[in-house]
């Protein structure tokens, strides 16, 4: 059971039921945090995660950006392992570290509150269905403007952007939302990032269209470059999404999901090539089978 693995909380190692704030905690009341999401595989024999250092640098740019103070990169690292080692977990796991305002004054200020941080881990299989196809819908709501909470932070604040839109999709029977940004071009899924396929070659938003910077999507053009397929960054037209070939989305949570319709609309003929190579090519690199990736991961023992 999840609930029974030992968390890190401002110092302490206890049962993740244990860890807890009082209620007019800072970032309960303001949504002042943010956090990261870090998945770990089993690879038979031990837990690897994926891209450690660079979840860490980016939490660390989220809460210099947010005026938060994290504990630095390397404790933040050391911790996230030694939360694996506690709790030996012999399947995929997903860790969810958090800077957060502990304090418990009045008044959405960031400076002279107190930050705290915790760092807990689940078990975690497939987040979305990677197998099935994904029918999905482009949302009512506008992703958040960079200029409003900055999207390219994971503050937790933002989140009730995400939670609009993926509640709207599922309360209309769609698996996922696809946001548009407030300039209307095709930004991100409510935890993802997008790419489409037109003519052989991979499109993706880019890093000024409001998009979070992903770490899997970092990791997607450099697969998709090294398998000979070209990659362009640029704005993305809503009904280039009813025309592309293929579409799939890119996450911690979602690895590679492809995306069988968009409102109502189906994609091209069912998975296709392209991403079918991509999905392949990530999963062996994220078990530890592709020698070339081996620097992706960092195996806890
Ligand atoms: N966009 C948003 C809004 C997200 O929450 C996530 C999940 N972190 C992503 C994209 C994908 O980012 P990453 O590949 O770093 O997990």
């Amino acid at each position: 059971m999840s609930e029974s693995y030992i968390a890190y909380h401002d110092g302490a190692w206890k049962p993740l039921p244990e860890c807890t704030v009082p209620i007019n905690t800072h970032a309960l009341q303001y949504g002042t945090g943010c956090f990261e999401g870090i998945r770990g595989y089993w690879d038979g024999t031990r837990i690897n995660l994926l891209f450690l250092r660079e979840h860490f640098q980016r939490l660390a740019r989220s809460a210099a950006t947010l005026l938060m103070q994290a504990p630095s990169v390397d404790e933040m690292y050391a911790i996230a392992c030694e939360v694996v080692r506690r709790n030996r977990p012999t399947q995929n796991i997903y860790l969810r570290p958090a800077v957060y305002k502990k304090g418990t004054g009045l008044g959405p200020v960031m400076v002279g509150v107190p930050d705290g941080y915790m760092c807990y881990m689940i078990a975690l299989g497939d987040y979305l269905d990677t197998a099935k196809g994904l029918n999905v819908c482009v949302s009512s709501w506008r992703r958040l403007a960079d200029s409003a909470i900055p999207t390219r932070t994971k503050a937790l604040g933002g989140y009730l952007n995400s939670a609009l839109a993926k509640s709207e999709a599922v309360l209309n029977g769609y698996d996922e939302a696809i946001f548009l940004n407030d300039r209307g071009q095709v930004c991100e899924g409510s935890a993802e990032n997008i790419f489409i396929v037109r003519d052989g070659k991979l499109h993706t938003p880019d890093r000024t269209a409001d998009i979070l910077e992903g770490i899997t999507r970092r990791s997607i053009i450099q697969l998709a470059q090294d398998l000979g397929i070209a990659v362009e960054e640029r704005p993305i037209a809503r009904t280039e999404l009813y025309v592309a070939d293929e579409i799939f989305l890119v996450g911690t949570g979602c690895q590679v999901s492809w995306v069988r319709a968009v409102d109502k609309r189906a994609v091209g003929n069912g998975k296709g090539s392209v991403t079918s190579r991509i999905q392949a090519a990530y999963e062996e690199a994220v078990y530890g089978r592709d020698a070339k990736r081996l620097s992706w991961l960092t195996p806890v023992v």
